[in-house]
């Protein structure tokens, strides 16, 4: 092996789309594939998931969202909710990505861009119900509304969703959150508009939160395998990516293996378990662009050491390298470099 490989199983993959769709029935699933799918490819996840029937993607950018848009053809919803530039919106209106929309300024473009082109605008309106994430103020939602509704009267856009964005940090923070939705919600039905999505929730809630879940639910992580920093293991639900990395020497009974921080692996990691094939042994030390690991019975250059992933060689997952180091295993998995091969193993 001649770069670290992160290992992706395609098989895995079905399997915990088909665990997290039984589990939010019948609110939809929407993958969320911002950062290249969290660091698993985003063509490969978007033709596997296509595969299995998912009908929403969530991109973050116009950019990704003309991806999948490429790889997923014409039948499947993409929605793009970072505020982009006229130039953008053109290309999303053009190739029918959904806008998630969460300022008045940007509502105002998307309506002269549609009128400009000719086409609708899908537009999912964003409520800022506390995380004061890009989202429109409730003191401001009427009149968003109104010029929303005005515009999809005219012919301009339709209003196809409601959505807002939630800590999942508190029960009680997020109900107060709920709350706010649904009185936005209301408003928008008030105003004589009928959007069909509602989404809210993102992993953590749509799983444990039934109540909170809408229409819809954007979910990455646990697509992906990754669980919750400080959360529990879940029913149906194992990472679908490994990292392994050969040995490339050994050096005073210690072995010398070919993954270091500039391949994106922290070197607060060290002291962590990971797998080899002589069971799990400890990670001394992450240089630059090697990692020293604790050695083994019979080990030799070419032997792999898994840093991450499923546990069959006595590593650990990605989350629970994450939470050593107090971050969320999404941290662990995105930062790996391009050196690190991307590699479907069935
Ligand atoms: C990343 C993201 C999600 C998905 O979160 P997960 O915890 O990975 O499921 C959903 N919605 C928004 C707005 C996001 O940025």
């Amino acid at each position: 092996m001649s770069r670290p490989q992160l290992r992706i199983s395609s098989r895995q993959f079905r399997a915990n789309i088909e665990s997290v769709r039984d589990r939010i029935a019948p609110s939809a699933l929407m993958l969320v594939v911002k950062d290249d799918a969290y660091g698993h490819g985003l063509s490969w996840v978007v033709e596997v998931a296509e595969s299995v029937g998912v009908e929403w993607f969530g991109s973050y950018d116009v950019r990704s969202a003309l991806d999948v848009r490429r790889v997923a053809g014409g039948a499947v919803r993409v929605f793009a909710w970072a505020t982009s530039t006229d130039t953008e919106i053109d290309d999303a209106l053009v190739q029918g990505v959904d806008l998630g929309v969460g300022t008045a300024e940007y509502l105002g473009r998307i309506i002269a861009r549609a009128a400009a082109l000719g086409v609708i605008a899908r537009v999912h309106l964003k409520i800022d119900t506390g995380l004061h994430r890009n989202g429109v103020l409730r003191e401001d939602w009427d009149d968003v509304v109104a010029d929303a509704r005005a515009a999809e009267v005219a012919g301009l856009l339709e209003i196809v969703g409601v959505w807002s964005h939630i800590a999942e940090a508190s029960d009680a923070e997020d109900d107060e959150a709920q709350a706010v939705f649904l009185d936005a919600v209301r408003v928008v039905d008030d105003a004589g508009s009928a959007p069909a999505w509602q989404h809210l929730t993102a992993s953590a809630a749509s799983w444990w939160r039934p109540e909170l879940r809408g229409t819809l639910s954007r979910i990455g992580a646990f697509c992906y395998g990754v669980r919750s920093a400080d959360g529990p293991e879940l029913d149906g639900i194992r990472p679908i990516a490994s990292l392994v990395a050969s040995v490339k020497a050994i050096v005073e009974g210690e072995a010398v293996v070919d993954i270091g921080s500039f391949d994106g692996l922290p070197s607060t990691l060290a002291g962590s378990p990971v797998g080899t094939p002589g069971g799990a042994r400890e990670l001394r030390r992450i240089d630059h662009t090697s990692s020293v690991v604790q050695g083994w019975p019979g080990m030799a250059a070419g032997d792999e050491v898994h840093l991450f992933g499923a546990g069959a060689h006595g590593e650990v997952s990605a989350t629970t390298l994450a939470e050593r180091i107090d971050t969320v295993g999404e941290e662990i998995l995105t930062r790996l470099s391009v050196r690190v091969r991307r590699v479907v193993v069935d």
